[in-house]
């Protein structure tokens, strides 16, 4: 055939157009992308006419295109933040949302959101308020600081402190502690890009207190510490304790700004975990002005919390850097609700899920999938077992530690794991695991007890992937 008689072939918009608006799974989707997925589809065929392709592959195409069409609609009219399901094992895993928000949260949050609040309105003298107020008293009462800013995230925290206080000075900072979180967070570069200039001091495996008074000159506005959450310096090793440095710190008259990272409120060790340093830790410390994120380790929505002196709080809150990082009201209301949990240890760690998720037990784990294997009885050609792995906390938060844990482990007799997995990531709810010797491993540590009917939905529809 004729490249013309080929082109007279390709049906027209209108032919598709009637059909479509009656179909249940289309008719509610936006013309404009039905419209866009039908003429990108018939641009495809005309491209293919125009580079001379095969009668037959055209017509094979034209004779595919309805039902290829209606894929495309609805895959383009999806939400592109979809849920996942984490069966990495990776608990702060900073690709897939840091951490998780529980209901009870979310109602709290949905009931603060669908109505008006008194976000920035004083309810006692009937006029306007701050809406910085509304996080203070929990969030003091809980890390014992004299005062609480919040903003965007820590690496707002972070550029804010030090812009309040070291605009146009002198920061000091050891070689040890110049952290990459990812991203483009480089400590060094935020402490230039706030106004303030770094004087690097020490090397990386030693500084001394006596490197930090050499440094110190009458430009010294404040000696920085960052705590290196997302990796250890082992081996021949010295550094300075915040604590430390007070006395230099009262000499000087300059304060200790501290970059904690995770931000744990509490003390991990009592559920066998290394020890990471707490915030409350650092402001008994007398430290001035402590920073962390709120979706790390403290389990809570993307947040920089700031807490230490009145002094220098009250000075961040008139910077008016402040106002371009301000927080919304949809994470004040889900970090008062996560912060409230903190007056009950027990409950913190039962409720918030990136603290329930750190302290699950291995056999606990192992149980869960011990009961989600019978589900997949009927499948042949896998081989389905369940063997002891490690999951990670992640979100740069104890690098050094794996927990133990259990994970459901298939190994595939005719597709190859990294095909396998790629149809995983195709599904609806994509699910991302792991591949280790060869085999799928889906750590149940991250996955949820609400997750496990698409899980298995998920794993069925991979299997088939290439069977089609
Ligand atoms: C994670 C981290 C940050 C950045 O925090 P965000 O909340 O992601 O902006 C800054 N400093 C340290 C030490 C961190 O671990």
């Amino acid at each position: 055939m004729e490249k013309g008689k080929l082109y007279a072939s390709i049906p027209k918009v209108d032919d598709f157009l009637n059909d479509l608006e009656f179909m249940d799974s289309v008719s509610n989707i936006p013309r404009k992308i039905i419209m866009d997925q039908i003429r990108k589809n018939l641009d495809e065929i005309r491209k293919l006419i125009s580079n001379g392709e095969s009668e037959k592959k055209v017509i094979e195409k034209i004779n595919k295109i309805k039902s290829k069409i209606i894929i495309d609609i609805i895959d383009y009219d999806a939400y592109r933040l979809k849920t996942v399901i984490n069966a990495a094992g990776v608990i702060i895993h900073t690709n897939l949302g840091r951490s998780l928000i529980n209901e009870e949260i979310m109602d709290h949050v949905h009931k603060s959101l669908t109505h008006y609040s008194n976000l920035e309105y004083d309810l006692v003298e009937g006029r306007r308020g701050s809406r910085y107020d509304i996080l203070t008293d929990f969030i003091r009462d809980i890390t014992g600081a004299e005062d609480v800013l919040v903003v965007n995230n820590n690496a707002a925290a972070v550029m804010l402190a030090l812009s309040t206080v070291a605009k146009g000075k002198e920061v000091i900072l050891s070689r040890g502690e110049m952290v990459e979180i990812g991203g483009a967070f480089r400590v060094p570069e935020v402490l230039e890009s706030s106004g303030a200039s770094l004087v690097a001091i020490g090397t990386t495996n030693k500084t001394k207190l006596s490197d930090y008074e050499k440094a110190i000159t009458e430009n010294t506005a404040a000696l920085l510490k960052v705590h290196t959450s997302n990796y250890r310096i082992v081996g021949f090793t010295e550094s300075v304790d915040a604590e430390e440095l007070k006395p230099l710190k009262e000499k000087y008259n300059i304060p200790i700004i501290e970059d904690l990272g995770s931000g744990v409120l509490i003390d991990l060790s009592k559920y066998g975990i290394e020890k990471e340093p707490t915030v409350q830790e650092s402001i008994q410390k007398g430290i001035d002005i402590v920073s962390f994120s709120g979706d790390k380790l403290l389990g809570g929505p993307q947040a920089g919390i700031i807490v230490g002196k009145k002094k220098y709080i009250e000075e961040m809150k008139r910077n008016p850097l402040t106002r371009a990082l301000r927080i919304d009201k949809f994470t004040i209301s889900a970090l008062e609700a996560t912060m409230k949990y903190y007056y009950n240890l027990d409950e913190a760690v039962e409720k918030i899920p990136t603290l329930r998720m750190i302290t699950s037990k291995k056999e606990d784990i192992k149980k869960r999938v011990e009961i989600f294997k019978t589900r997949l009885y009927d499948i042949n050609g896998v081989e389905i077992s369940i063997e002891d792995s490690l999951s990670e906390v992640g979100g740069g938060s104890l690098p050094t530690e794996k927990l133990p844990s259990a994970s459901l482990c298939l190994k595939l007799e005719s597709i190859s794991p990294d095909k396998f997995e790629q149809a995983l990531r195709k599904f609806k709810t994509p699910i991302i695991a792991r591949i280790q010797d060869e085999k799928l491993l889906f750590d149940f540590r991250t996955v949820q007890d609400d997750e496990l009917d698409l899980l298995e939905e998920g794993i069925r529809f991979a299997l088939n992937y290439y069977g089609e």
